[in-house]
């Protein structure tokens, strides 16, 4: 087996400069711990704090830090910074984590010792959803138990982009052009030998959480749309289920006439029988927009993220590079 030395820890941040002043001190303290060449890699997506100054200070204390900090140039959400990391980045082995305080450095060397143990991806479970409301845990679990019977690939509900990846998923992940990245579906689509270590996820050090509601949904349509055909045959379901009962029903109407005269009621019925069935029409119309809106969203091939600025400090993986900073 090759050997798995060196190691790339991606931190995709927004206005999270308290929680990454607190969290870079404990990363450093246990990558010490596990004796390999590492780097940080701090990806800020379009965060008006002083991420810069924090990252700078750090790396002033700890003398020799080998962090590379990227600016994207704007706000381009997680997934996207996630990738600019995951690009960045040159260790054998790629973390993954959140820059709010929420996964715990402390599992980092759990998670190493499985990796250099063979394991191509170790994932970082979650052992509980304690600090998540129960109509929120119960919407997500709902959510992935929608997604999961289509596929042939298990999106674990309690796994989410806390992990470490190694050099061969990374590779395989930035080969896949898809710019609908639901970053949990793709890694769970990669496959490789994997292997899962169980963690207490921290309430936020700071700050508050990005994903709002809305971001939530968009986030849930976003994995649906990249991950599952279902809603589109369950609209050609809802279709053949409502032909049948409209036939059902004309032959009802038909008997009834031929048995008892034409009485010409029923205006009621038809009424709102229309209203929903534009209702029906109009959600089923939605569900293919949504699809189409996706195919859209590829065919323009923009790139995923754009980066401003780039401040590189890290010399591993190709030997002593040296300090090199672009502006
Ligand atoms: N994040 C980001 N870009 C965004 C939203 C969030 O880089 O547009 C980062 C955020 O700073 C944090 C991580 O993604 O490091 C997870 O975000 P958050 O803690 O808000 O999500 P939650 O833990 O509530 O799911
Ligand atoms: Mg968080």
């Amino acid at each position: 087996m090759k050997q798995r030395n060196t190691l790339s820890v991606v931190i995709p941040v927004l206005n999270e400069a308290d929680a990454m002043a607190l969290l870079l001190p404990q990363l450093a303290q246990q990558l010490h711990r596990c004796r390999l060449e590492w780097e940080i890699v701090v990806v800020d997506d379009g965060g008006t704090d002083a991420l810069a100054d924090v990252v700078h200070a750090f790396e002033h204390r700890h003398g020799h830090c080998n962090v590379q900090l990227l600016r994207l140039s704007r706000n381009f959400g997680k997934e996207a910074a996630l990738s600019a990391g995951l690009a960045a980045a040159r260790g054998e082995g790629v973390v993954c984590m959140d820059g709010d305080g929420q996964h715990p450095a402390a599992i980092l060397p759990a998670l190493i010792a499985q990796w250099q143990a063979g394991n191509d991806m170790v994932v970082a479970t979650l052992a509980s959803r304690e600090h998540e409301s129960p109509l929120l845990a119960w919407t997500k679990r709902c959510f992935y138990a929608f997604l999961q019977s289509s596929e042939r690939f298990r999106i674990p509900p309690d796994a989410g982009d806390f992990r470490l990846l190694d050099r061969r998923v990374v590779n395989a992940l930035l080969q896949l052009p898809e710019r609908s990245r639901f970053m949990k579906g793709l890694f769970a689509w990669l496959g490789y030998r994997t292997a899962t270590v169980k963690f207490e996820a921290a309430p936020r050090s700071a700050g508050r959480s990005k994903f709002r509601l809305r971001q939530l949904f968009g986030l849930a349509t976003l994995g649906i749309t990249a991950f599952s055909l279902r809603p589109l045959r369950m609209v050609s379901g809802a279709g053949a289920l409502i032909s049948l009962a409209a036939v059902a029903y004309g032959a009802y109407i038909a008997i009834e006439t031929l048995v008892e005269g034409n009485h010409v009621s029923g205006w009621a019925t038809l009424a709102s029988g229309m209203m929903l069935l534009s209702g029906i029409q109009l959600l089923c119309l939605g569900v293919i927009a949504e699809y189409l809106g996706r195919i859209y969203e590829e065919a323009k091939q923009r790139p995923l993220y754009l980066l401003d600025e780039v401040t590189d400090h890290s010399v591993i993986g190709a030997g002593a590079r040296g300090k090199q900073v672009h502006g």
